[in-house]
């Protein structure tokens, strides 16, 4: 059973992985695999390389974020450039450890956990797509505590979301992350049970 957790950014979609995790799930983390995907002597670095140019690597054969930002947030036609090399990479290494998995352990749950898997299409990949969410303010809050940023920044990294409203509608659970933590996990341990007498599609 291949679960595709998703949700807005502060709305406890870290949290739930962890639970997950915590209970036995293998949790692939999207973030993660796309920074191997661009490390030192990656396919993806090289990629990258070919066609932003030699000044997006730094001395030490590195990816420069700072310059790849540059390049790509003021220019939207660059940006999907670096999408449609990234993003191929990490599908192609979710399938790979999913189908690794998969052949050791048919039963375990496998969590793929893609803040965008709704925007970028993958929904197609996995059986259930699990949306966490929480009201706007408790995001806000939760992010300026989190991440130690101001009300402006908080909300506009939501902003650059699509809404939940719209990734609800391609979700068939909503684990809602209103109240408190023990809330929280009773509901994922009780999906968690749910889904793992499941059969896989
Ligand atoms: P996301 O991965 O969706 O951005 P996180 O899981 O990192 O969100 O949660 C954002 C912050 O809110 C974290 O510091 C987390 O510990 C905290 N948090 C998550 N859920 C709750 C909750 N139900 N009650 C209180 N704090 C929470």
């Amino acid at each position: 059973m291949i679960i595709g957790l998703t949700g807005t950014i502060g709305s406890g979609k870290s949290t739930v992985s962890a639970r997950l995790a915590k209970l036995g799930a293998l949790v692939l983390d999207a973030d993660t695999i796309s920074r191997e995907a661009v490390k030192k002597g990656a396919d993806g670095l090289n990629k990258i390389a070919e066609v932003f140019g030699k000044e997006v690597i730094d001395a030490n054969g590195e990816l420069d974020r700072k310059a790849l930002a540059g390049i790509v947030f003021s220019d939207e036609s660059k940006r999907l450039i670096l999408n449609g090399i990234i993003h191929p990479q990490v599908l192609k290494a979710l399938k790979e450890r999913t189908h690794g998995e998969k052949a050791l352990n048919p039963d375990r749950m496998i969590v793929w956990d893609v803040p965008l898997l709704i925007e970028v299409g993958w929904v197609e990949y996995v059986d259930s797509v699990w949306l966490v969410t929480a009201p706007e303010q408790t995001r806000i809050n939760r992010i300026m505590a989190r991440d130690g940023c101001t009300i402006k920044q908080a909300q506009s990294r939501i902003c650059a979301q699509m809404s939940e409203e719209e990734k609800a509608r391609f979700s068939n659970e909503i684990i809602d992350n209103g109240g408190s933590l023990e809330q929280l996990y009773q509901r994922v341990d009780a999906l968690y049970s749910e889904y793992s007498n499941m059969q896989s599609l």
